[in-house]
Order: C-alpha cells, then sequence, then structure tokens
C-alpha cells in the first residue's frame, strides 16, 4: 500500500474525515544544521486547523522517504510544535505517532546510546538521555495523551522535544567534539556539501 492511502487511513481511523490529502505529495525540503530555524524555539500550536493536518501528513510522508524514525516541524521550516514518530519507518500504520505541543512531565533513568538527525546527515553521535519518561501532548484529533515511553521511543521523542526547542544532537556532546563538528560541517557548507 503506498504510504499516502495508509495515512489518509490513519487520518480516518482518528476521525478526521474532512482532510483531504494530495496523494504522492513531494516530500518536503529537511533544513540542515546550520539553517536559522532550527535553532528556534517552535510556537506552540493553537487551533489543529486544516494547515496543521495537512503539515503533519506531509511530514509523516517526509520521514519515512528519507528514511526516517522521527521529525520534528523545524526541520521542515515550520516552527511549530509538532512531531512525527514511527519506529517501523511506515510498515505498521499503527505505529504512526503525532503529537502536538509535547511535554515531558516526568523523566526517570538514563541511558546513552548513538543518534542520527536528518538535519545532520552522516553523523551518529552518543547522546545521553532518560531512560522512561512520561509524555503529555495533544494527538491530531484533539485528545490529550498522557503516557509513558521507554527505550528507542523514549529516545526519539526526546531528540524530537529537543527538536522543538532547538537543540540538535551536535548541541548534545562534549564541547571538544562539538567544536570539531562544527568546523567540519562549515567546511563542508563552503564547498557545497551540506
Ligand atoms: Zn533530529
Amino acid at each position: 500500500m503506498p504510504f499516502s492511502s495508509r495515512i489518509t487511513e490513519f487520518i480516518d481511523s482518528i476521525g478526521i474525515t474532512k482532510y483531504n490529502y494530495a496523494v504522492e505529495a513531494e516530500p518536503l525540503k529537511i533544513c540542515k544544521y546550520g539553517d536559522a530555524v532550527l535553532k528556534e524555539r517552535a510556537v506552540e500550536v493553537r487551533d489543529i486547523d486544516q494547515r496543521i493536518i495537512d503539515l503533519a501528513a506531509a511530514m509523516a510522508q517526509t520521514m519515512h522517504l528519507a528514511p526516517g524514525i522521527g521529525l520534528a516541524a523545524p526541520q521542515v521550516n515550520e516552527s511549530l510544535q509538532l512531531v512525527t514518530i514511527d519506529l517501523s519507518v511506515g510498515e505498521i500504520p499503527e505505529e504512526l505517532l503525532i503529537v502536538i505541543n509535547p511535554r515531558i512531565v516526568e523523566a526517570e533513568g538514563f541511558e546513552t546510546s548513538e543518534e542520527g538527525c536528518l538535519s545532520v546527515p552522516g553523523y551518529s553521535l552518543p547522546v545521553k538521555r532518560s531512560a522512561r519518561i512520561l509524555l503529555q501532548a495533544t494527538l491530531l484529533d484533539g485528545r490529550e495523551l498522557r503516557a509513558e515511553f521507554d527505550g528507542l521511543k523514549a529516545r526519539v521523542l526526546q531528540h524530537e522535544i529537543d527538536h522543538l526547542n532547538g537543540v540538535l544532537i551536535v548541541d548534545r556532546v562534549s564541547p571538544l567534539k562539538r567544536t570539531l563538528i562544527r568546523k567540519e560541517i562549515s567546511h563542508k557548507r563552503k564547498s557545497g556539501e551540506w
């Protein structure tokens, strides 16, 4: 099943039928480290209107095509508190999680693991995260979500929430490593490789 029909089904399944998804839409352009939008604090979503629904669908499609397991709106140049996550990368429709204005209410334990980021392509960096989180967020259909997450999903959620606060994995490594990566990337930018 093409992904675009899956997302239409997903949106139908959460009761948003007014939505008319542009089938086979072009994936959105993903911003890279160095783009100003990635350093901004994203704006809270107040109304889940058609624009937000369209953006969420386009983000999910972009994430799947990239391919990636998480995407935050600032990564597609929209400074909004909207995140898509799917550990199955489009294989299991129920795995797609779209959250609006996510907040970590409680956190427990620590784990360090390598993370990549679609906005920092080619880098895999060790990042220390909370092992378990209690998340509060709004779903696309307006329902409030309050749920516990652990393992990779907790990690991805923390990574995406970092994006909403203008924080990237590069900001989470040691100062020495950060300086090296920044130099490397600015070199790549100058030579047009970034
Ligand atoms: Zn990222």
